[in-house]
């Protein structure tokens, strides 16, 4: 079939210039797919003003697709899927990998069922098996792995999971060629009106892209107490996190939740005070490197996950913990 799709076409989130982690976790993955499928790699940038390309390039891709109008400035899917829709008919890939961030989560499903294509979401790997696409992926709360086929379709669309793919070495200078597309989009088009954005606080609140991150739970007791989160966080350079009891009884921001109904991390250390590791935030957080966990009770599940365990009352050992820290360090 002369028009039998190839490659594969990655949805690139970028961020004041520079492309956002969970998308650079796309292009190692990309293109080994773009190399089984005998086709490129080509990246879509959905935006307005970003035609800054140099990133893309220098992670990979063989050819970057710009779509940029002013209506595209905020993510709103009915926005972006018309854009995507628009470069996956230019490019016409086998594959379509979109990051596991919220809009990604939207974007994918929605695009694919407009096309009536399959959608593999929340994928841990992901292979070509003839022309088959292969993926394994965690259900019920990520106990268990599975693997789904998905038949050969124009095209397969593909969610990431965020931290399951190692994002390849940029390599400096190197250039590739861009193309802009013309979406044109009319007033009704849009639905939804994004009429501002709130900045999570700048700094080490930045979850998803720390390399550690210390997580209080309800065992703290109360809002107030979580100030030893913060000191300890702070004596380790890292980030704030919530299990959800937290940020239900509105101890701390929705922002800050990890688990499955927040942000999934995948820090070098993670450490739980007073958090009993209920699966629904271990499914957020089991990819860590280290993971650390203060908790009275010896039975806490997230001792069975964690590569050190300290059985105590936190208000007792985290102070302790953080004094001997900041000695080690000459603070
Ligand atoms: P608890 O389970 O109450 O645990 C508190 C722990 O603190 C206990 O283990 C206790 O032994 C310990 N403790 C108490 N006092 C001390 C002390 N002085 N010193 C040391 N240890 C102490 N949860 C999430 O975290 N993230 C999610 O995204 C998420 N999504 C969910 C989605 C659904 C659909 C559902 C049903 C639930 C979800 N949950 C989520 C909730 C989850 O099931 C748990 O209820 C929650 O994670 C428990 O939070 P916790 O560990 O802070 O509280």
């Amino acid at each position: 079939m002369a028009d039998m799709a190839q490659g594969v076409l990655l949805v690139v989130e970028v961020d004041g210039g520079v492309i956002r982690p969970t998308s650079r976790e796309l292009f190692g993955v990309g293109r080994a797919l773009a190399d089984a499928s005998g086709g490129s790699l080509v990246a879509v940038m959905i935006g307005h003003n970003v035609s800054d390309t140099t990133d893309a390039a220098e992670l990979g891709a063989d050819r970057v697709v710009v779509a940029d109008a002013p209506g595209l400035a905020s993510f709103t899917v009915d926005g972006h899927a018309r854009a995507l829709e628009q470069a996956v008919e230019s490019v016409n890939p086998a594959i379509v990998l979109l990051p596991g961030s919220t809009s990604g989560r939207d974007l994918a499903p929605f695009v694919a069922m407009r096309r009536g294509v399959p959608c593999l979401v929340d994928c841990l790997r992901l292979a070509l098996d003839g022309d088959d696409v292969v993926a394994t992926r965690p259900v019920y709360q990520g106990k268990l792995l599975t693997d789904v086929r998905a038949r050969r379709a124009s095209p397969v669309f593909a969610t990431l999971r965020a931290g399951a793919f190692a994002a390849p070495e940029p390599q400096a200078g190197r250039a590739t060629e861009t193309t802009a597309l013309n979406v044109e989009l009319g007033p009704g088009d849009i639905r939804v009106a994004v009429t501002g954005t709130a900045e999570a606080p700048a700094g080490p609140t930045n979850l998803e892209q720390a390399k550690t991150v210390v997580v209080g739970g309800r065992g703290l007791g109360e809002a107030d107490k979580f100030a030893l989160v913060d000191d300890l966080a702070a004596a380790l350079g890292g980030a704030v996190g919530a299990t959800r009891a937290v940020t239900d009884l509105g101890w701390r921001p929705h922002y800050e939740q990890v688990g499955q109904t927040g942000k999934t991390v995948a820090p070098d250390l993670y450490v739980g005070l007073a958090v009993s590791g209920a699966v629904q935030h271990t499914v957020g957080m089991r990819g860590s490197g280290t993971i650390v966990a203060i908790n009275r009770d010896p039975a806490a599940p997230l001792f069975k996950i964690a590569d050190f365990g300290i059985v105590g009352d936190v208000f007792e050992l985290e102070p302790r913990l953080a004094a001997r820290i900041r000695a080690l360090r000459g603070e």
